[in-house]
């Protein structure tokens, strides 16, 4: 079985690895498709250097194995069910998970190959194990719309978090692909109206095709979009925690979804927070409930036109460089690979 193991900047290769047993609770998944997140754009371009080391935890794929005390239960994957898989270790020991919190698990995450190089997925590969609690069937959706399932899953989790409910006005920081993603999953869940903000000019116009009720420079964001209930900020840049304060109704929440620099740190009045009953909700990662909601979403199509216009480009797994290289080096939505 062939895994893409990254060994440097802009070095990666495909190593061969022994096929994985199946244990009694598992399921053996053939990968079909596998999204590029940060993660792996930073370990390609060397912005993140910690080699050798296999990438790769958007997958999806055909369920081609089934463990033994699994196998025929009503709702579990079988063999031939296109899946979306979950590869977060969820100890459901540890503090965060045993109040329902897995997405924090505290337990150490990533794997190993069988010659030790560290595994964060090791999704650009030709198959994955995983517990069959975390494959998810997506019925007959295309595996390009199920390869979205951990991305979508997050988004799920971020408008959970952020108690979105239909007639909110929404407005989203960063029109990205997370940004994309958090305005089909709120339209769909009944927005009165979703707003973009981003710098990008193309990425507004996209958006607007994409049906965001308005678009805005930060600036001009309160002006043009007006007050909002829920503000999501998918692009931690310095400013954006202070833009999305600033578009809040009162009784809004803030969700602060993508990563800012770590350094980072800004002055918020607790008087404001205190007498407009503001919400800063963080949101980061996703639990099973996310993961049951992205399937769902995924397999009832309601997303297909969405998710298939966030697809840049599919590779096969060796073009897996190529793919890479393209990721990192040009404004994309998803780049997948696999499964050719
Ligand atoms: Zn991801
Ligand atoms: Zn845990």
């Amino acid at each position: 079985m062939k895994v893409a193991v990254v060994t440097a900047p802009e070095a990666v290769e495909l190593r061969e690895e022994p096929s994985p047993k199946v244990a009694p609770d598992e399921v053996f998944v053939e990968v079909g498709a596998c999204g590029l997140c940060t993660m792996e754009r930073r370990l390609f371009t060397g912005e993140k250097r910690f080699y050798p080391v296999a990438p790769g935890h958007e997958v999806a794929g055909r369920v081609a194995e089934v463990g033994s005390a699994v196998a025929d239960l009503p709702g579990s994957p079988r063999v031939g069910d296109t899946v979306t898989v979950d590869l977060l270790t969820r100890c459901g020991t540890c503090s965060a998970c045993r109040r329902g919190r897995s997405a924090l698990c505290k337990r150490p995450q990533g794997g190993a190959l069988s010659d030790g190089t560290v595994s964060f997925g090791a999704g650009l590969s030709e198959g994955v194990v995983v517990k069959a609690t975390q494959a998810y069937p997506t019925g007959t959706a295309p595996i390009e719309h199920a390869a979205m399932g951990e991305p979508v899953a997050c988004v799920a989790h971020s408008l959970r978090l952020g108690g979105l409910r239909a007639g909110d006005r929404v407005a989203v920081i960063g029109a990205g692909y997370m940004g994309r993603l958090h305005l089909a999953l709120a339209r769909h869940a009944g927005a009165a109206s979703v707003g973009l903000i981003d710098v990008s000019a193309d990425r507004l116009a996209e958006a607007r095709g994409a049906g965001a009720a308005w678009t805005a420079v930060p600036d001009e964001a309160l002006a043009l979009g007006g007050k909002q209930d829920l503000v999501f900020v998918t692009a931690g840049a310095p400013g954006a925690l202070e833009t999305a304060v600033s578009l809040c109704d009162d009784g809004g929440t803030v969700v602060l979804y993508g990563a800012f620099p770590k350094e980072l740190s800004v002055g918020v009045s607790p008087d404001a927070i205190h007498h407009h009953e503001l919400s800063i909700v963080g949101a980061y990662s996703h639990e099973p409930e996310d993961w049951r909601t992205a399937a769902a979403l995924i397999a009832s199509g309601a997303l297909a036109a969405d998710l298939d216009a966030l697809v840049t480009a599919r590779f096969g797994l060796a073009e897996v460089a190529e793919a890479l290289k393209l990721a990192s080096t040009t404004p994309v939505y998803r780049v997948l690979v696999g499964g050719r």
